[in-house]
């Protein structure tokens, strides 16, 4: 029986998926992808398209393209609510889609806490387009030649942007300064040698690290830190950690404490058997993990399978977490820090298999003539 499947979110574990719709339409089912941009940034290549190192047109992938190039119907809309009983998607546009299975990949957002939301040179480093905005902002000299770039946030995101808003000034004649709030302590939650070699390439590249400080608030001019002192800035760009959208709370659906819709071993909704998930906007169930773009994309096969398998009655795949994954950071001119467990290493090679393995995920995705795409 013909029947119709929605993705909302065309993010990192949709793009098997999308890639595969001609197998649904093949088996007369229908495909609507829902996404509120026609393209979708790759993380992973986010920092180094911020400094220059990839056009943005090498660090995204044409969502909107992707899907009707393979039968789909492509909606740009946001899911708003969803009517799980009734099997109802209302958008933001106020239109409402039925659906037989529904799968969710709507990512995560970066809590701004108490900055000033009005502001414009306060941007959250999600969704990563906002990286190209910055750089187009300082190249744009909207902020003098002489900038102040503050990051907000000590984690893996905060390090890396931090390192390449430096390359990006470098690059543009060198002026202006890169300060780091990392918070209690940079990397707090990786092997401390992560933290020491992303201390040592930060300082000897001058950027100024702050820790043992988190921000408060902040004014049109100052950001106001948790010791009492504040800093003048030109632009905050905040990487506190991400939680995932309201969508699932806001609907009464059986969510974890950050709002993550809570998901068995096959992807699939703990309460509604046609509703599954995955990447940063899902919770799986009985095994907490983090919310890295790594296991967004290990789930792309799983989730592809079972909502074939869910349309056509069949058996379900379970998804294996696999804890141990290689992370690696671009700190900006052609170096990075890698570690998987405690090993870690530092430098050129580390920054070489970066490159290697975000160009050949791009490779496998990047099916839509983006390369050929003017800015
Ligand atoms: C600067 C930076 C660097 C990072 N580097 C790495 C890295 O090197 N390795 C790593 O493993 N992780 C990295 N991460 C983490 C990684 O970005 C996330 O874990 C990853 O993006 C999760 O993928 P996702 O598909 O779940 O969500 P997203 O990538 O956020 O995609 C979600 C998609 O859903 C769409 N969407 C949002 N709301 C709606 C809605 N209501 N309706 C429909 N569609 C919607 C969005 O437009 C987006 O296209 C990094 C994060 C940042 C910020």
């Amino acid at each position: 029986m013909r029947k119709h499947l929605v993705l909302a979110g065309g993010g990192h574990a949709h793009l098997t998926t999308i890639l595969r719709i001609p197998e649904f339409v093949a088996r007369g089912h229908r495909v609507t992808v829902i996404s509120p941009e026609p393209y979708h940034y790759y993380s992973g290549m986010g920092p180094g398209m911020l400094s220059g190192t990839y056009t943005p047109q090498e660090a995204r992938l044409h969502i909107r393209r992707m899907v009707q190039d393979r039968g789909g119907l492509y909606l740009e809309d946001a899911v708003d609510r969803v009517f799980p009983d009734q099997q109802v998607l209302r958008l933001a546009s106020g239109t409402e889609i039925p659906y037989d299975v529904v799968s969710f990949n709507v990512g995560s957002s970066v809590p701004l806490g108490d900055a000033d939301l009005a502001c414009p040179n306060i941007l959250p480093v999600k969704p990563v387009v906002n990286l190209h905005r910055v750089r187009r902002m300082v190249l744009s000299s909207e902020y003098g030649d002489s900038p102040h770039i503050v990051v907000v946030g000590g984690g893996p995101a905060g390090v890396e942007v931090a390192a390449n808003s430096r390359t990006l000034l470098d690059r543009a004649g060198g002026k202006g300064q890169v300060t780091l709030v990392a918070g209690t302590k940079l990397l707090k939650d990786h092997p401390a040698a992560v933290g020491k070699h992303a201390a040592a390439s930060l300082l000897k590249r001058g950027t100024r690290l702050l820790q043992g400080v988190r921000m408060v608030s902040s004014t049109p001019t100052r950001l106001l830190l948790s010791d009492g002192s504040s800093l003048p800035y030109d632009l905050i760009l905040v990487a506190v950690g991400v939680h995932p959208p309201s969508l699932f709370r806001d609907s009464g659906m059986h969510t974890d404490t950050a709002g993550g819709l809570v998901v068995n071993e096959h992807l699939q909704s703990v309460q509604y058997p046609e509703i599954f998930g995955g990447g940063d906007c899902v919770s799986l169930k009985g095994s907490p993990i983090s919310r890295v773009g790594v296991h967004a994309v290990r789930q792309n096969p799983v989730l592809f399978q079972n909502l074939m398998s869910s349309l056509e009655g069949w058996k379900l795949e379970s998804f294996k977490v696999n804890p141990v994954y290689l992370l690696i950071m671009n700190m900006g001119e052609g170096t990075g820090i890698a570690w998987r467990r405690n090993f870690v290493w530092a430098g050129r090679s580390a920054f070489f298999l970066k490159d290697i393995i975000d160009r050949r995920f791009m490779r496998r995705f990047q099916v839509s003539g983006e390369l050929e795409e003017p800015i």
